[in-house]
């Protein structure tokens, strides 16, 4: 019997080419980060150091989350402040062979505090741009609305992504879950639609299946964590006959209480029922690891094999909305890498 030691799967991981497919701009906001552009801006901030911001990440909830990320989002004032942002993001993404990213950014979060639009996506854009150049990264924009806030201001921002249509690749729905169900937002997926932008949401991270089940009806081509699908037998086989992808991101459910313990992770469950699985970080600083980190950490609780770690980064391509001719070319060198992997061991 071949023994998978986890020195020989954290190779394997790191060796993958993967494309991450849930992971906020915002959520890459490092400590040192914090610090650096809190001081620039003169944001004071109740943090005088990296340990005493580190500290604060201990959540209950979503809720608490959500409250801190809103706050430590006050340090980003310009447009160079997202261009860094991103780029150190895309740094991280390249050590951990990332080599497609679609990166969601949250507009109102920096509209509402008195940032330009402009600013925010320009600053992103430049860096994405730099990324592809430098990383060889291909990326994809998703913007993000924030189901907390209103219908008419949702309506407002994306008469804002149309303007910027040959940057922003999708519409997703992110934020506070509880009261604002998918069905909410009818009316700006059914805009964003006939825009042709391809569409995701958030559901059943810790609102209940029925958010998951709205999000379909809405016409999302992928589902953001899903996770509570698995208390919905019948859900579970409607999502796996449409071989729909879930954004799984393993670390942030655990460090949010949406799962007590990575080895009861329902990875496998979803993937034999069907539903394409895919491993992202979704905030990484905020919950302890980049992509590998989430790959690896699954890897240990559920004791996966490597044919299992490899399906999950070819579905990561598939599930991405890049050119085909980008995903065969990613696809490619992942077979290349199964190949060596069968062939050493
Ligand atoms: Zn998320």
């Amino acid at each position: 019997m071949i023994m998978h030691s986890p020195p020989m799967i954290s190779s394997l991981i790191n060796a993958l080419p993967k494309a991450e497919l849930h992971i906020h701009v915002e959520g890459t906001l490092e400590p040192e980060l914090i610090l650096e552009f809190a001081k620039k801006n003169k944001v004071q901030i109740p943090y005088n150091s990296v340990e005493e911001i580190k500290k604060a990440y201990r959540f209950k909830n979503l809720e608490d989350f959500l409250n801190l990320y809103y706050s430590g989002l006050r340090v980003l004032k310009d447009e160079d402040d997202f261009y860094t942002l991103t780029m150190n993001y895309l740094e991280r993404a390249n050590e951990n062979n990332i080599r497609h990213v679609e990166l969601s950014f949250d507009p109102q979060a920096h509209t509402r505090r008195g940032v330009k639009f402009e600013d925010v996506i320009e600053g992103i854009h430049s860096a994405l741009k730099d990324g592809k150049k430098k990383y060889g990264i291909s990326w994809l924009l998703i913007l993000s609305i924030l189901r907390d806030l209103s219908v008419e201001d949702a309506m407002q921002t994306l008469s804002k992504a149309e303007e910027y249509k040959d940057i922003i690749g999708a519409i997703g729905l992110d934020s506070s879950e509880f009261g604002n169900p998918p069905s909410k937002f009818k009316k700006v997926f059914e805009k964003a639609k006939t825009l042709g932008f391809h569409r995701v949401a958030h559901a059943g991270e810790e609102g209940p299946p029925s958010y998951i089940h709205e999000a379909i009806e809405l016409g999302v081509e992928r589902i953001d964590h899903g996770i509570r699908a698995i208390e919905d037998e019948k859900l579970m086989q409607e999502l796996g006959k449409m071989r729909i992808a879930f954004t799984l991101c393993p670390l942030s459910n655990l460090k949010l209480n949406v799962v007590k313990s990575l080895e009861n992770y329902p990875l496998r469950e979803f993937s034999k029922a069907g539903i394409m699985v895919t491993i992202n970080s979704d905030d990484p600083p905020y919950f302890g690891g980049y992509i590998n980190k989430n790959y690896e950490e699954v890897a240990k609780a559920l004791d996966l094999k490597p044919e299992e770690i490899i399906e999950i980064a070819k579905n990561s391509i598939i599930a991405s909305f890049a050119p085909e001719r980008r995903k065969r070319e990613i696809l490619r060198k992942i077979n290349k890498v199964e190949k060596n992997y069968l062939d050493n061991t």
